[in-house]
C-alpha cells in the first residue's frame, strides 16, 4: 500500500531562491507535509529583489494588499504603495513566522543541476553536490543587472553604481547626479532626489507613459481596524473596483485595439498634457510608441519633480564618460559628481548562469537559445520533476507577482502529488503540449501591445513577447485546475 504522507515526508525537494516566491513554496511544501527539502539562497538575506534593490524611492507600485500572500496579511503597511524596507520587513517577518529561517542556507548558490539516474545532481558554488528527487527553482526574474559600458566610463572620477547595487556610502545630497534610464526605477529615483540634488540630469534614451496615482498613508486606526478584523484587508484588494480595474488593464493589453486599450491611451495622454506645462519639455517626455508597450509606469509625482529648476531631462544619446561628467551626442557636457544606471535588467536570464541539464542529456541554455520558455511558466519538457516560479511567460505585466506565483504553486503542488501519491516517479510537461502550448501562446502575443513596436525586457531576441497574453482569470484556471494530460510521467 503507498504511503504519501510517508513519501511527501521522504521526498528530498531543493527550492532555490529564498525571495518571495522561494519563500511561498517553502511555506506551500511545509503545510501539505514535505517536510525534507531545503531552501538554497545565494546571499545572506530573504527577499530577493527587495534585499537587493535599496535606492532612494524604491516604492512598490502594486497595492499593497494585494502584494501580499493571501494567508499572511499584513495589518501593518503604512500606506496604499509600499515603500521596499516596509516590503523587505515584511518578508523577513513571514520568514520567520513559519518557521522558515531554519529550512534556509544562506550564502549557498547553485551552480548545477544535471538530471542522472532518475533524479537531480545539484553542485553548489561551494564545491559540494548532492541529490534531489525534486527542485523548484524560485531565482526570479529581474535579477541579473544590464549594465552597459559607454566609451570613457573608466575615465569618470565619481562613483558610478547600477540602480540595484546601490552604495549606500555616497552622499547625495547636494550633488550633481545624472540618472540614466527611464523604466521605474529610473522615475522612481529621479522623483526621491530631485529635492535632494543641486543639479539631476535624467538621460532618457526612450520616454515612457507615465500614469498617475495615489498613495495615501493608512491611519493608525485603519491599522488598527485592519488588526482586529483581517477581512478589511481581503476587501480592500478583493474590491469590486479593483478587480474591474484589473479586468479592464488585461483586456486592454492583451488585445491592442481595444477600447479598454483606447481608454488606458487617453488617460495617460492626460496625464502628460494636463501635467507638464512646458511644451519643450512635454515633448521630450512625449513617447513615440503605445502606451503600456513597456511596463506602464505608475508614478505620484515624476512629472511634478521633473519640472523642478534643478531637473533637466536629457534626451540626446551619451556619446561618452569624461572625468568630470557626461558628454551627449550634441556636443553638450554635463557636470556630474555621481552617475546611477537605472538600466534595467537581462530579463531571459532567469536561473542561468546555473548550468541545468535534463534527461538525456538536454541542455536548458541550448533549448532556451532563441527564446526561454516553461509551460504556465512552471515545466520544460524533459526537466522531469523541476518546476520553475515566475518561470518565462508568467503573467508579469502591472500584477501582482506574489498572486501569480500563488497560482503556479498550485500547479507545483499538484504535480508533486502525482509523485507523492506513487502514480509517477518522474513528471513533466510532454513535448507534444509544451509545442501546441508554445504556438498557441506566440500567436495570441501578436495581438497584445506589447508587440506593437517598442523595445522592452518583455520580449525575446526576434521581438517576440514572453508575457502571458491571455487573461489573468485563464492563468488562475489553469493552473488551479491543470490538464494533468499534458504532462508525461515516467
Ligand atoms: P527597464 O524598465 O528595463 O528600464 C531600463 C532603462 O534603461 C530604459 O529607459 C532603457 O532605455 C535604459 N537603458 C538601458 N540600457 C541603456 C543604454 N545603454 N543607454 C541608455 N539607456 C539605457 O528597467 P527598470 O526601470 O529597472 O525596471 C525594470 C522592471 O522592474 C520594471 O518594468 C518593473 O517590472 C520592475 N520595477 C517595479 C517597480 C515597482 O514599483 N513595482 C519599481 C522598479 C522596477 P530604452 O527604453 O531605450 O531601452
Amino acid at each position: 500500500m503507498i504511503d504519501s504522507a510517508k513519501n511527501r515526508a521522504d521526498m528530498r525537494i531543493i527550492v532555490v531562491g529564498a525571495g518571495m516566491s522561494g519563500l511561498l513554496a517553502g511555506i506551500e511544501l511545509q503545510k501539505a507535509g514535505y517536510t525534507n527539502f531545503v531552501i538554497y539562497e545565494k546571499a545572506d538575506k530573504v527577499a530577493g529583489t527587495w534585499r537587493e534593490n535599496r535606492y532612494p524611492g524604491l516604492t512598490c507600485d502594486i497595492p499593497s494588499h494585494a502584494y501580499t500572500y493571501s494567508f499572511a496579511p499584513n495589518p501593518d503597511w503604512t500606506q496604499r504603495y509600499p515603500p521596499g524596507p516596509e516590503i523587505f520587513a515584511y518578508f523577513a517577518r513571514v520568514t520567520e513566522e513559519f518557521g522558515l529561517n531554519e529550512r534556509i542556507v544562506f550564502n549557498k548558490e547553485v551552480t548545477s543541476a544535471v538530471f542522472e539516474d532518475g533524479g537531480w545532481t545539484v553542485g553548489t558554488a561551494d564545491g559540494a553536490s548532492e541529490r534531489a528527487d525534486a527542485m523548484i527553482v524560485a531565482t526570479g526574474i529581474l535579477h541579473h543587472p544590464n549594465i552597459p559600458t559607454f566609451e570613457g566610463q573608466d575615465s569618470f572620477k565619481g562613483p558610478i553604481f547600477h540602480s540595484a547595487r546601490w552604495d549606500e556610502s555616497v552622499e547625495l545630497d547636494g550633488k550633481r547626479i545624472g540618472v540614466i534610464g527611464s523604466g521605474s526605477t529610473g522615475v522612481q529615483i529621479v522623483s526621491a532626489l530631485a529635492d535632494r540634488a543641486s543639479k539631476l540630469v535624467h538621460f532618457q534614451r526612450t520616454p515612457q507613459w507615465i500614469t498617475p496615482g495615489q498613495n495615501p498613508q493608512f491611519t493608525e486606526e485603519q491599522r488598527a481596524a485592519f488588526r482586529a478584523n483581517p477581512q478589511l484587508m481581503i476587501d480592500l484588494h478583493d474590491s469590486p473596483e479593483l478587480k474591474e480595474g484589473l479586468r479592464m488593464f488585461t483586456r486592454a493589453v492583451t488585445d491592442v485595439n481595444s477600447p479598454e486599450m483606447a481608454a488606458v491611451e487617453a488617460f495617460t495622454r492626460m496625464n502628460l498634457e494636463n501635467n507638464v506645462q512646458d511644451p519643450v519639455l512635454r515633448e521630450k517626455l512625449r513617447p513615440n510608441y503605445r502606451a503600456a508597450c513597456k511596463r506602464m509606469i505608475i508614478s505620484m509625482d515624476y512629472y511634478e519633480k521633473v519640472q523642478l529648476p534643478a531637473v533637466e531631462v536629457v534626451r540626446e544619446k551619451i556619446d561618452r564618460f569624461e572625468a568630470n561628467g557626461i558628454r551627449t551626442a550634441d556636443g553638450e557636457f554635463h557636470e556630474l559628481d555621481i552617475i546611477v544606471l537605472a538600466t534595467g535588467f537581462k530579463a531571459s536570464s532567469f536561473m542561468r548562469p546555473m548550468n541545468v541539464v535534463g534527461r538525456d542529456g538536454v541542455e536548458l541554455n541550448k533549448l532556451w537559445d532563441k527564446r526561454p520558455s516553461a509551460y504556465l511558466a512552471v515545466s520544460i519538457p524533459d526537466f522531469p520533476n523541476f518546476f520553475m516560479l515566475n518561470g518565462p511567460s508568467a503573467p508579469f505585466g502591472n500584477l501582482s507577482s506574489i498572486a501569480v506565483a500563488e497560482y503556479q504553486m498550485m500547479l507545483v503542488m499538484k504535480l508533486l502529488e502525482v509523485i507523492s501519491s506513487g502514480n509517477a516517479r518522474q513528471i513533466s510537461v510532454s513535448r507534444e503540449a509544451m509545442a501546441t502550448y508554445n504556438s498557441e501562446l506566440i500567436a495570441a502575443t501578436k495581438g497584445t501591445v506589447w508587440a506593437s513596436g517598442c523595445s522592452s525586457w518583455y520580449l525575446d531576441p526576434d521581438g517576440v513577447p514572453t508575457i502571458w497574453p491571455y487573461t489573468l482569470e485563464r492563468f488562475m484556471e489553469e493552473t488551479s485546475e491543470p490538464k494533468l494530460d499534458a504532462f508525461e510521467r515516467a
